[in-house]
């Protein structure tokens, strides 16, 4: 009998618990492909997930993490053979099906992609599923046919996860970025990663008018409600919006107005479902395009007994770009 540590997830008439804790391999749920993950990561979901705000786990006892990198142990599925290195995010691991922040997983090799070609795990853990998410937006814009001779780009959350990828991957293409921020003392790390210009968040995040200046021709949008209103109604004639996330809500307080009277696309982004064709394209297109010193910059790496802690504070916006978890 073998043993594997993770963080284990409880919720009974003792309340929400989470703690480290030791597996067995007989824990781990049907599968036909075994990974020993060497990293995992903290997204906002994960921070759901162990604080319990939100209900994202619907298993118990669950082991979070939505996404991990490792190295293939054990499969019966063709496409994968001992020793590969993979990636997996999303498919309600972390969720439903026991997840990456643990030194094994098993899960559907459907569910797998190859670690990307000039990448290592710890690049793909520190791009994630919020990295991912943001070139998934990226590609919805440019599937819409918004380019950075329209306009500039706006990306709210910016010093986030998501946000913060989405600021390299649009500078690095060429568009001018205007990246919305709660945190002024954040500006250089922006700029650094390729922002033209910051604005305080506090401009989007109140109830704002149906249609105001047209300020921008695309946006990327983690934050929802009367921000994603706000970025609509300030978007150009023809543009688009990419929504991804609720940072600040669920909700979208918005009027018809900029669909209706500026032509104004709202294009929906979901990463957990995404069928296996656009994850591929995603993951070679960040590969390729993401600028891994701007990577770098955004990414810090903590120890697995850290991401307890990591998790809570990213659900506080505490938490600047992105965090890698080095299972170990
Ligand atoms: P982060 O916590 O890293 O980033 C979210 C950012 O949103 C914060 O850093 C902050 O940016 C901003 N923010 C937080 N609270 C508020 C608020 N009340 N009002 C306005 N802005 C706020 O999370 P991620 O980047 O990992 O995820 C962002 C969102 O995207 C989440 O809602 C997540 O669930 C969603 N998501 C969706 C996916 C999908 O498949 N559609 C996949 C991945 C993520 P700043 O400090 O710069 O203001």
């Amino acid at each position: 009998m073998s043993t594997f540590k993770a963080i284990r997830i409880d919720k009974d008439e003792q309340g929400y618990r989470v703690a480290p804790a030791q597996f067995r391999d007989e824990d781990l749920m049907d599968g036909d492909v075994t990974v020993r993950v060497s990293h995992s990561t903290i997204n906002y979901k994960d921070g759901l997930a162990v604080t319990g705000k939100s209900p994202v786990v619907r298993r118990f006892p669950m082991i979070p993490g939505i996404d991990f990198a490792g190295v293939v142990e054990s499969s019966s599925n063709p496409d994968f053979k001992p020793g590969d290195a993979v990636v997996l995010n999303g498919w309600g691991v972390g969720e439903t099906h026991l997840g990456g922040l643990a030194q094994r997983a098993r899960v559907k090799g459907d569910w797998l992609i190859p670690l990307p070609a000039g990448l290592s795990a710890e690049q793909a853990m520190a791009i994630g599923t919020a990295g991912y998410t943001a070139m998934l937006s990226v590609m919805a814009l440019e599937k819409h046919g918004a380019k950075p001779a329209d306009g500039p780009v706006v990306v709210t959350g910016a010093a986030g996860g998501v946000g913060s990828v989405a600021v390299s991957l649009l500078a690095s293409a060429g568009w001018k970025v205007i990246a919305s921020t709660g945190r002024p003392n954040e500006a250089g790390f922006l700029t650094d990663l390729g922002a033209a210009e910051i604005i305080d968040r506090a401009e989007l995040s109140s109830p704002g008018r149906p249609l105001g200046k047209e300020r921008w021709a695309a946006g990327v949008d983690s934050v929802g409600s009367h921000t994603l209103a706000n970025v609509l109604a300030q978007t150009k004639y023809g543009g688009a919006v990419a929504a991804c996330g609720l940072a600040q809500g669920m909700d979208l307080p918005a009027s018809v107005a900029p669909f209706i009277l500026r032509g104004v696309s709202l294009l929906g982004v979901d990463s957990v479902m995404a069928p296996k064709a656009r994850r591929l394209e995603a993951w070679s297109r960040l590969a390729r395009d993401l600028d891994k010193a701007r990577l770098a910059a955004l990414t810090s790496v903590i120890p697995f007994d850290r991401a307890i802690q990591a998790a809570g504070l990213i659900l506080e916006g505490k938490i600047r770009g992105r965090v890698v978890v080095e299972i170990g």
